[in-house]
């Protein structure tokens, strides 16, 4: 597997999953810059895959940049709505206005009531990361982790979908669990994990 070495592009716009990437990278000493930071624009999901998304953003970056780069591609599956929104978690929160979680949340309790689906909810969330340079050579590594879907909402922390989300083994939705609480155990964390392992040199 290659190895990453110096500065890397971390291909998001989104300031939520920027903030836990960077929270991530920081015990091992990399640099990085975001593709919101650069001023790059956001290239078009078109794939219906989390790794299919997640190839396109960091290709996309490391194509512009002439640096590696790392992109997320995740979502929330709710196995009661066949693994809905999924791929189309975002698109879920979407109003001319801008990004409406709250909105996006609701949706998915209103879905799961009208088809009166048993409890528990269970879902994952899901998180792909490529890893991909400027030659065009990529490494993916993903991360899941189960739970169900509560209301009300609950938490302030985190972003997202995080105040629906009750983990497996937790009494407390991710929007309740202290940041560094859910960095540990998260679905972006075990990709994570996986890419350290894999991509990082001195790492095991
Ligand atoms: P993407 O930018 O296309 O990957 O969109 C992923 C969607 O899933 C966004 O709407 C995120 O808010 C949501 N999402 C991904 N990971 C998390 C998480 O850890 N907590 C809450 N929502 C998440």
């Amino acid at each position: 597997m290659r190895k990453l070495t110096g500065k890397l592009v971390v291909a998001t716009h989104n300031q939520g999953k920027l903030e836990e990437i960077a929270r991530l990278m920081q015990p091992y000493g990399i640099e990085t810059v975001s593709a919101g930071q650069l001023g790059y624009d956001e290239p078009e999901e078109t794939e219906d895959t989390f790794v299919g998304n997640a190839r396109i953003k960091a290709h996309y970056a490391a194509q512009k940049s002439g640096l590696p780069a790392l992109a997320d591609d995740s979502g929330i599956e709710v196995d009661a709505l066949g693994g809905a929104p999924g791929v189309y978690t975002a698109d879920w929160a979407e109003t001319p206005d801008g990004r409406d979680f709250v909105m996006a949340m609701t949706r998915v309790w209103n879905e799961l009531e009208k088809i009166n689906a048993p409890a528990p909810r269970t879902a994952r969330f899901c998180s792909t990361l490529v890893l991909a340079w400027p030659d065009g050579h990529d490494e993916v590594f993903a991360g899941k982790i189960e739970g169900q879907v509560v209301w009300p909402m609950r938490g302030e922390e985190g972003h997202g979908y995080d105040p629906i989300f009750q983990p497996d083994g937790y009494d407390i939705t991710f929007g309740e669990m202290d940041r560094w609480e859910k960095n540990k155990i998260s679905h972006r964390a075990r990709a994570f994990d996986l890419l350290v392992k894999g991509c990082f040199p001195n790492e095991k």
